[in-house]
Formats: structure tokens, sequence, C-alpha cells
């Protein structure tokens, strides 16, 4: 970018920020997103250049899922190098499930992608979507000799910037719904933008940016809870063409220590089943071993999900599935180890 104002391509998905109340129902439902920059129009006095683009049907995205990852990243992928930064309006609901996914389809990433979006519409009265719209636009412009600061995928939400595969909703009526509970924030905004460079992704890689697009869901989610059965876990087990699992355990990865649940996880892992071990609490990891009641998961060649959050686990195994790592201890090694900052 050189002497020119920094453009930005606004990529609108749907979500709250852009929904309107239905007449009748009076639930909300996405709509159109020609009218929204009108309801904004202090974002002509930004000091950059806007692009927008919308899905042609935006979404709740309680209806997201890998198709519209791709949709997304082939939208980034084919306006790459002629905009400077990207700010993608998403809902909140599976925003940070969004930000991870991208993050590991965009290898080498070297531009913003910030994923922003709001709890109430932008149409009401008292929303926090401008605030969270026009900031996501200026953190997208940032650049210092010619390079962007920002080279990674960010997550924008009530006066904070975060890494967006740190993220998990936590909160349905606070307009801050986001914490990083691993991670500190990328940069705050208050009088001055303050950005904490020194959390910035920055792997200093040169290479160009390579785009996955293939994500394979045949995995499941088990969250461990007093009184789990055997039966359930065999029936997730049996699912056809399953090939990766993360079991969300209890506190530093702990997990029952009964005879059954072992040996079923072992069984697993011998057929070449992934299992990966996260913990349910919002901050802290996995530390296998720690406990005796994690010992065992350790020695049979649990994956340690160590402090990664689950959407992140989520977004990870299907993206490794998907580039194929089928060797056991190659895949394990790969999970365990951080790719875009998503694990400390
Ligand atoms: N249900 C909405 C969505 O995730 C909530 C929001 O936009 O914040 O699309």
């Amino acid at each position: 970018m050189k002497n020119k104002k920094p453009n930005i391509l606004l990529i609108y998905t749907g979500g709250t920020i852009g929904m309107v109340k239905d007449a009748k129902t009076g639930a909300l439902k996405a709509f159109n997103f020609k009218n929204l920059l009108t309801r904004i129009p202090e974002i002509q006095l930004l000091d950059c250049d806007i692009d927008t683009v919308s899905f042609e049907s935006p979404i709740d995205s309680s209806n997201m899922n890998p198709e519209y990852w791709v949709q997304m990243v082939e939208i980034i992928e084919s306006n790459y190098d002629a905009f400077d930064g990207f700010v993608v309006l998403h809902g909140s609901d599976t925003m940070s499930y969004s930000a991870s996914a991208l993050s590991f389809m965009l290898e080498n990433l070297a531009k913003p992608v910030i994923f922003t979006g709001s709890q109430l519409p932008i149409g009401d009265l008292r929303t926090d979507a401008k605030e969270n719209l026009i900031t996501s636009i200026q953190l997208a412009s940032l650049y210092e000799k010619e390079q962007p600061i920002i080279k990674e995928v960010c997550l924008y939400f009530e006066y904070k910037l975060y890494r967006g595969n740190r993220t998990t909703k936590l909160n349905a009526e606070h307009f801050q719904a986001f914490a990083s509970m691993n991670y500190p924030e990328l940069a705050e905004s208050g009088v001055h933008l303050k950005i904490n460079k020194e959390h910035l992704f920055n792997p200093n890689s040169q290479e160009p940016l390579k785009i996955h697009k293939t994500f394979d869901n045949n995995i499941a989610l088990i969250k461990l809870y007093p009184g789990i059965s055997e039966a359930l876990i065999q029936t997730i087990f049996s699912t056809p063409n399953l090939k990766g699992v993360i079991i969300e355990t209890y506190g530093a990865g702990n997990a029952t220590t009964q005879s059954w649940f072992i040996d079923i996880l072992k069984e697993q892992i011998s057929k070449g089943i992934h299992i990966i071990n996260v913990t349910q609490c919002s901050g802290g990891g996995v530390i296998m071993g720690h406990y005796e009641t994690s010992s065992a998961l350790k020695q049979i060649g649990v994956i340690s999900g160590k402090d990664i959050t689950t959407e992140a686990a989520l977004a990870k195994l299907m993206y490794l599935l998907g580039v194929n790592t089928r060797n056991g201890n190659t895949f394990k090694t790969m999970y365990e180890t951080p790719l875009r900052g998503e694990i400390s």
C-alpha cells in the first residue's frame, strides 16, 4: 500500500447487525445488506475506501457450516490482492467457530481479517453495531512502513480486539459477549486505539497465502458429565465414517477412570480414530498426567488440546482431517503444535 488510502472490503454474511424484526412474529430475521451502510453515515468520515459484498442470502449464524466458511474464504481469495484488509460481519452465535475456521484456512495470511457483529441490530437506538463496525474498519486499516499491522484473523467486539481462534461467546445478554481467557487482547479501543503489538501473530513468513478449503466433518464432540453412560459413548463411537472425537473433560483434562471408558477409547485409538482432550473450563487447559484421572488418557495416546477453545479444537480437527494427515503420530504432533497461535 503506497501513498493511498487503505481500502477495506466489508463482507456481510448475516447476523443481528443487519437484521430487522418480522412485522408478524416479532422475531429477528436476516435482511438485505444494501441498506445497512446508509444507517451509519459516520462511515464516510473514515480515512479509508470501503467496498461491500454480501452473501446472496444472509444467514443467522446458527445456520453456519463449512460450506459457508468456504464461501467467505473464496470472497477473500478473489479480493486478496485488491484490498488491504477485510471486515467480516457475522452473527455472534458462531462467530468464534468461523473465526477459528478461517484462521486455519488462510495459511500465511499477511492482511487483517476482522470478524465483528453486534448484539442489537444496527437500526436499534441503543445499538452496539456502530462502534463495533467503525472500530473494526479502523483496525483493518492500520498500516506501518507500508505493511499492515494486523496479519491474522481477529474478532472485535465491545472495545476489544481478540485473536479469533482464542475467543468464546460467553454472554447472550451483555454487549461484551466474547472473552479470550487464555490469550491477551490484541488491542483495546478507548480514547485511543491501543495495539498490543507484542501479542500479534507474526510468524515472519514470506510465503504466499495458501488457502485450504477442505474440511472433514466426520467428527463428534462429547461433553463429559457425572453419570454419562457406556451406551451413549458406544453409540457415538459407532457413527459411520467417524475419524476424530473431541472430549470435553473436567478441569485440567480429567475424566472418569472407569475401565469401560478407558477401554472404549483405547480400542478406538487403535482403530485410527483421533481423540482429543479439551477442558470444559473456559480458562486454563489440559495437562494430562497432572492428576491420576488423566494419566490413563495420556498413556493410551489421547491428543492434548492444551489450552485450545472448543471452537478452535473443532475447526482444527476438521481442518487437519481435511488436509489428510492420516498417520496417527504426525496427526498428534500437528494437533498439539500451535499452527495459527490457537494454543500456547
Ligand atoms: N442469532 C444471531 C446470529 O448469530 C445472533 C447475533 O447476530 O449476534 O446470527
